[in-house]
């Protein structure tokens, strides 16, 4: 069995790596799981990347520098507009890459086509594909019972939550070792005192994940919480769809900003949140898209944008401040209310 690693853009099919025996790498999160996370920025830079271009992109490039991977997967389609310039500098660099596209028009056709294709690529047995998927299920079985613990029973904090949803794209690289992870977490988190929620502000987290450090233990505070991390719920395949091709049609990232919607929407109700952060990534396109999420939520939204992995800057953080304290006060205002 091949156990090389193979680094991908964004979440793809990892069930079809792990039934060819290889090794899933999200690069994003191999960027950004680095505390030297912001030497790769430089790398890339150094390496004649733009300032201009995206410091998830500039990461992801500089972080190659440090691992060893044998093929990469580009998703040219559905994730960035960046990721086609990047694939080209990497195959003048020599790198085996691969395209992988999600379709538009989220046709069924169109996905398992893609999905085929990979497969092939990899020279795997459907079956084989099948029984990863299960093994990949029953993983992503308990990150929703993680969630749940998140958002109903307050015993999992919001960055506990972001943390093991965004690994869930590449289980670290290791299904089995995840999984293990994943169940000692869920016994200590099960033993937590439950904490009583009724004047808690509850806030939904949309957008990449951040780039910043510390973001949630500076937003986070007693009676505040992050209790929906939208795309990060997303890279864990929470559907449990019997098939690939269904997986991977529901999976809202790739596709457009209307069929996040609505996932965004329906999360808002059954978590009872009462704003919204939309993070914004610098020189990011889905920077446009916040005017369609302001436009279209019910509850307030506050749009950070972050550029580099660094600390939070100190205007960012007063603006979260005011945020919250606007917050709490109509929490105040509709609880004497009785509303
Ligand atoms: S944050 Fe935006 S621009 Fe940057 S890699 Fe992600 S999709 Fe691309």
């Amino acid at each position: 069995m091949d156990a090389g690693a193979i680094g991908f853009t964004t979440s793809i099919p990892i069930e079809i790596l792990v039934a060819a025996g290889r090794r899933p790498v999200d690069l994003n999160n191999a960027f950004i799981s680095r505390p030297e996370a912001h030497t790769f920025v430089r790398e890339a830079e150094k390496r004649g990347f733009p300032s201009t271009c995206c410091a998830w992109m500039r990461g992801i490039y500089g972080v190659l520098t440090a691992l060893d991977i044998d093929e990469i997967i580009a998703v040219v389609r559905g994730d960035c507009s960046q990721t086609q310039a990047l694939m080209e500098v990497l195959q003048m660099e020599g790198a085996r890459v691969y395209p992988f596209a999600y379709p538009y028009d989220r046709s069924p056709d169109a996905i398992r086509a893609e999905i085929e294709r990979l497969r092939e690529h990899f020279g795997v047995e459907r079956k084989a594909v099948e029984e990863a998927k299960r093994a990949l299920d029953r993983i992503r079985k308990k990150l929703n019972r993680l969630d749940l613990l998140t958002w109903r029973d307050n015993l999992v904090s919001g960055e506990e939550n972001h943390a093991f949803l965004v690994a869930g794209s590449d289980m670290k690289g290791d299904p089995a070792a995840f999984e293990r992870e994943v169940d000692t977490f869920l016994e200590i988190a099960e033993q937590r005192d439950r904490r009583p929620d009724t004047e808690e502000i509850r806030l939904g987290y949309l957008g990449v994940p951040p780039i910043w450090q510390g973001f949630y233990e500076r937003l986070e505070r007693p009676g505040v919480r992050i209790v929906f991390n939208e795309i990060q719920r997303q890279f864990s395949m929470p559907y449990l769809a019997p098939t690939l091709e269904e997986q991977y049609l529901l999976f809202t990232y790739p596709y457009d900003i209307f069929f996040r919607l609505e996932d965004i929407r329906r999360e808002a109700v059954r978590r009872r949140l009462d704003g919204f952060i939309h993070y914004a990534q610098t020189f990011c396109f889905r920077q446009i898209e916040d005017k369609i999420l302001r436009h279209s939520l019910s509850k307030p939204v506050l749009t950070l944008e972050g550029d580099r992995p660094e600390s939070l800057d100190a205007r960012t953080e007063t603006r979260i401040d005011a945020f919250v304290e606007m917050l709490q006060r109509e929490k105040r205002t509709s609880l004497a209310a009785g509303e």
